[in-house]
């Protein structure tokens, strides 16, 4: 069709908008754009002329919405599956039928058929309204592998499985979902939010940010180097140096919360210095078994 051609037979002035576009349909009250169109398929309500409860896409002379018999509208807009009354897309299929379609094809496990595991999310999923906001969702590639990769079984149907994934924002999403429906137990957003801030945190620490961090508040956070080597041993973070920290002065001692101080001299029976009550890096590295390590616990 040439430049001409389509100026011709599909650029008209829309009869709702006044807007001078490609025509979408070519209904009693004139050539209608995509936009009015996409509009006109969101009107339901009571039907002035045959008083149905339907889908009102036609206008009156008066602008009143009509539905499609008492506009004189040719076309049907009934879903070829479920007989929705709405937007259509392939295969004549309302965006309901279509979700349920794509969602069957991207959580198929092998078998031909969704993962019972993950049926649930696919009832939630259909029982949501505007099931074309959740079919723009399905259009962004990483919720298309996060989902097959579950169905697959290749990501693990856990909260520690998602936890591996990224982008965390399309992973806190799903998780809310799977959550949502039953799949995953129910656990603490900003805790799940703090976990992966921490591991990230960790992955990307550098000497010189560690030494920053200690050399602040040595003496509260002094107790966290047990935490730091485990880190190091799992490979959860680089292996650093510890060792640069000396041992916490009395005024570090000081600051330090009650519930981080052994008792006093007179109520364990010794009269050892707070600097040697403080629990020592191989104490805590050997589950800080050391008698004044950590009184607060017993
Ligand atoms: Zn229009
Ligand atoms: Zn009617
Ligand atoms: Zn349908």
């Amino acid at each position: 069709m040439t430049p001409e051609e389509y100026e011709r037979w599909i650029i008209r002035d829309c009869a709702r908008c006044g807007r001078r576009a490609s025509k979408s349909a070519e209904w009693s009250d004139g050539p209608i754009c995509r936009t009015c169109y996409n509009r006109a398929m969101l009107v339901r309500g009571c039907c002035p002329g045959s008083r149905a409860d339907r889908l009102l896409p036609g206008r009156e002379a008066t602008g009143t919405p009509v539905c499609r018999d008492c506009a004189g509208i040719t076309r049907d807009f009934f879903c070829d599956r479920c007989g929705f009354e709405g937007f259509l897309l392939g295969g004549r299929l309302c965006e309901r039928c279509t979700l349920a379609n794509t969602l069957g094809r991207l959580l198929d496990d092998g078998t031909g058929h969704v993962a019972t595991s993950l049926q649930p999310l696919v009832t939630s999923l259909l029982e949501m309204d505007r099931p074309k906001s959740r079919l723009i969702w399905l259009r962004n590639p990483n919720v298309v592998r996060l989902l097959r990769g579950l169905a697959a079984g290749s990501i693990p149907l856990t909260h520690d499985g998602l936890h591996q994934e990224t982008p965390w924002r399309t992973v806190v999403h799903l998780r809310d979902l799977l959550m949502d429906s039953g799949v995953l137990p129910r656990v603490d957003r900003r805790i799940l939010l703090y976990q992966r801030w921490l591991a990230e945190r960790l992955a990307t620490v550098q000497q010189a940010d560690l030494d920053a961090w200690h050399t602040e508040k040595p003496a509260t956070r002094r107790p966290a180097q047990t935490f730091l080597r485990w880190c190091m041993k799992t490979s959860r973070m680089p292996r650093l140096a510890l060792s640069t920290m000396g041992p916490p002065s009395p005024s570090d001692w000081e600051t330090r919360p009650p519930h981080f101080r052994s008792p006093s001299p007179a109520s364990c029976g010794h009269t050892s210095s707070p600097a040697d009550t403080c629990p020592t890096p191989a104490a805590e590295a050997h589950g800080g078994s050391s008698p004044d390590a950590s009184p607060a616990s017993r």
